[in-house]
């Protein structure tokens, strides 16, 4: 039978994401995603907040399912989290003090809805952690590098902050855990693969995080470069940060961010 949804993206360069809220929801695909969760054994860390330093990749059924939940917070809090979605889309690479958009005070203020790249943290060792950091590393170093072709200076410390693993991570017995995070994935995959045709999952929707996905279901990826490349030279050139997401929300056609405290954001 045909499926008007499934039928819309074929061949479009992105799926409405609203339509695929609403297609989620009709399927309950967010209890099989809440399924998949609620399986994850109970731990504990020490809340250092440092594999936080960006807002993780996420499945497609996961980006909907933060959707689901910025419909239902209050205006002011959207604002709020789109503001931090912006920020950190166009100028997370001279921000050495960006954060996930929904950690605030160390602590994630989503931690029940938290994408399954935070919930496998720790749970999946490294065969060779030392190398899987090297290697994180060098993938900063060349994005710098390409960068400061177009004249945006990339700090140090942005470079350096990745983190790959950690094996802090404790059941309620004090002992290491582990699971199959390829096996979990695949479920996740799964759902992905009842909303999209195979193609538009590897082609457009590989592991992204929420505001690259924003990002790209607002403007396209080309636009959103574009802009980045553009913004984070005023940025560098002093202009301050707060002035240009308002730029950034403009091009969105959003509205005007309501009056904040002076000062840089
Ligand atoms: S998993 Fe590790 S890095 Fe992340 S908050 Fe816990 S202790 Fe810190
Ligand atoms: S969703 Fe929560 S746990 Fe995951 S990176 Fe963000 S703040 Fe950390």
């Amino acid at each position: 039978m045909l499926d008007p949804d499934r039928n819309a993206i074929q061949g479009s360069a992105c799926a409405d994401p609203q339509r695929m809220l609403r297609r989620a929801r009709r399927l309950r695909l967010f209890d099989s995603l809440g399924r998949v969760y609620d399986e994850f054994p109970d731990t504990k860390c020490e809340n250092c907040a440092r594999c936080c330093f960006e807002s993780p990749g996420i499945f497609y059924i996961e980006y909907l399912h933060l959707l689901d939940l910025l419909a239902r917070v209050s205006v002011q809090r959207r604002e709020q989290l789109l503001r931090s979605a912006l920020r950190e889309l166009i100028f997370s690479w001279i921000d050495p003090g960006r954060a996930c958009i929904f950690l605030e005070s160390s602590r994630c203020t989503i931690y029940e809805r938290r994408p399954l790249a935070c919930r496998l943290f720790g749970l999946v060792p490294s065969r060779e952690p030392d190398r899987a950091e090297a290697q994180a590393r060098m993938a900063a170093r060349q994005e710098a590098r390409r960068l400061r072709l177009f004249g945006v200076e990339v700090p140090d410390a942005v470079v350096q902050r990745s983190l790959v693993s950690c094996d802090r991570v404790r059941d309620r017995r004090g002992r290491q855990v582990v699971v199959d995070g390829d096996a979990i994935a695949a479920r996740l995959a799964k759902l992905d693969a009842a909303l999209l045709p195979q193609q538009v999952i590897m082609e457009e929707f590989c592991f992204r995080s929420l505001p690259e996905r924003l990002g790209a279901a607002a403007l396209g990826d080309e636009a959103v470069e574009g802009m980045r490349i553009q913004l984070l030279r005023r940025a560098q050139q002093g202009e301050p940060v707060s002035d240009l997401l308002e730029v950034v929300r403009a091009q969105l056609r959003l509205p005007a961010a309501r009056r904040q405290k002076k000062g840089r954001c």
